[in-house]
């Protein structure tokens, strides 16, 4: 018990003045991390994954990196893609005027047509007209149907295009993708504001007329684009694998989702810089994600059997309250010892295990590796724009960059540092539970992500 007592006072004070180094050397590192993502998103816009101000924003990363003299690798890969084109959508009765859309992810191109706008409601098939054959259909923001399934159900019925209604109002328009396995959609789909939604909605009500022309110039085409690698060799080859989202989508600039990944990563390079380190610690920036997990699911397919102790995701995680095992038992006690290390500046919720869908983490986690990400919320008055024009560098305060990869850091360090820990790989039928525990498969067999394995190597190819 004493002897115990002694170790934990030992980890605690290794614990503590990791902390202090971490807080002053990050400091610094974030602002400029922030001043380099102002850059990016003001030159480049957008970085929409097989895009040349994608590329451009990555090259201009990658040269700041060989600034500090830090070699980072690219992992070139092939994806199925898409591109927005001068998409219209015309309403032409009651009176004409263009309306402002835009087409999700995985829209097809399509020459123009002119079609009545029909109302379905949520999407259930009680609010399925008897007849959608040749029309417009206006699903609305509360459907909770993946775009696959919109996609299917509209296209076996004859539909000839679907319009979304936007979650958020306030005149938003929200990109986001179709497909997750990049497969093209049979027809196009829409993201309209929910203003002109609720007004369509409320016009079809009493059965007036809502027609549409609509020609799409968007379209699926195959993709070769890049992760980026750094990797900070330890004494031991066991890896940290800590990793970021670089894409976003192309309306706005990504400075929310997932510029803020991409500053916190870049000031951890400059952190690690130079550091002795225990364990291997690899920085990646993924591309793809957006669409479907792309750079991710290509990263873990080609790990091969490295030795990997844990992958760290940084999406949208603005300064944490909690840091997340997602779903596995077995970094709880470890991160409990982290964040009590931390005194005055524990975490206020702590360490919380609840796993969840749809980032960077997943690949890693079907690849057995354990994951660990932080509930960080962005205020609401920032976050309400990911994904739309609105999602913009004047949206991310240097503060939140400063204060998140504050703490990021400091576990980032520890976990370098670490003994506690050892490398592993979850067996299987372990690794399913992950996902069933927490009821992520009916999502993921919706979107066509399970079983997995046997996908990735047919769509995210080697150059
Ligand atoms: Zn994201």
């Amino acid at each position: 018990m004493k002897k115990l007592y002694k170790s934990t006072l030992v980890i605690y004070f290794i614990f503590c003045s990791l902390h202090l180094f971490a807080t002053e050397a990050i400091d610094s590192a974030a602002r400029n991390a922030h001043a380099l993502l102002t850059q990016l998103c003001d030159e480049y816009g957008g970085r929409l994954t097989g895009s040349s101000q994608n590329e451009k924003a990555m090259t201009a990363l990658e040269v700041s990196l060989r600034e500090i003299g830090l070699e980072p690798k690219e992992q070139v890969f092939l994806m199925p893609g898409w591109e927005r084109g001068d998409d219209q959508v015309w309403l032409t009765v009651p009176y004409s005027r263009p309306l402002r859309v835009a087409a999700i992810g995985y829209t097809p191109s399509c020459s123009q047509f002119e079609a009545n706008l029909v109302d379905i409601g949520d999407g259930s098939i009680k609010h399925f007209p008897e007849s959608v054959a040749g029309k417009v259909l206006l699903l609305d923001s509360s459907s909770t149907l993946v775009t696959r399934e919109i996609d299917k159900a509209a296209f076996s019925r004859g539909a000839k295009s679907v319009l979304l209604v936007d979650r958020e109002g306030g005149g938003q328009l929200l990109a986001r993708t179709g497909s997750f396995i990049g497969e093209s959609l049979h027809i196009p789909i829409f993201s309209i504001t929910q203003e002109e939604g609720r007004r369509f909605q409320r016009m079809l009500a009493l059965h007036k007329e809502v027609k549409l022309r609509i020609e799409v110039k968007s379209r699926c085409l195959p993709v070769k684009t890049k992760n980026l690698r750094l990797i900070f060799p330890g004494t031991l080859p066991e890896r940290i694998i800590v990793g970021a989202h670089f894409d976003s989508w192309d309306l706005g600039e990504g400075a929310l989702d997932n510029g803020l990944g991409v500053a916190q990563l870049t000031a951890l390079a400059h952190v690690l810089n130079g550091l002795k380190l225990r364990r291997t610690v690899e920085l990646v920036w993924f591309n793809g994600e957006e669409q479907g997990l792309g750079g991710s699911r290509y990263a873990a397919e080609h790990i091969g059997d490295a030795p990997v102790v844990a992958m760290v995701n940084l999406d949208m995680v603005g300064v944490p309250i909690a840091v997340n095992a997602l779903g596995d038992k077995s970094l709880v006690n470890y991160l409990e010892l982290w964040n009590s290390g931390r005194g005055v500046h524990k975490l206020p919720l702590g360490v919380q295990n609840i796993n969840w869908f749809g980032s960077d983490h997943t690949p890693f986690q079907i690849a057995g590796i354990r994951a660990i990400t932080f509930n960080g919320p962005i205020p609401r008055d920032s976050v309400r724009y990911y994904h739309d024009y609105a999602d913009t560098i004047d949206k991310l305060s240097e503060s939140i960059v400063v204060d998140s990869t504050t703490i990021i850091g400091d576990l980032i360090l520890n976990l370098a540092q670490d003994n506690v820990l050892k490398p592993y790989r979850r067996p299987s039928a372990e690794n399913e539970q992950l996902f069933t525990v927490f009821g992520l498969d009916r999502r993921m067999k919706a979107i066509g992500y399970w079983p997995f394995v046997n996908d990735v190597k047919r769509i995210i190819k080697k150059e």
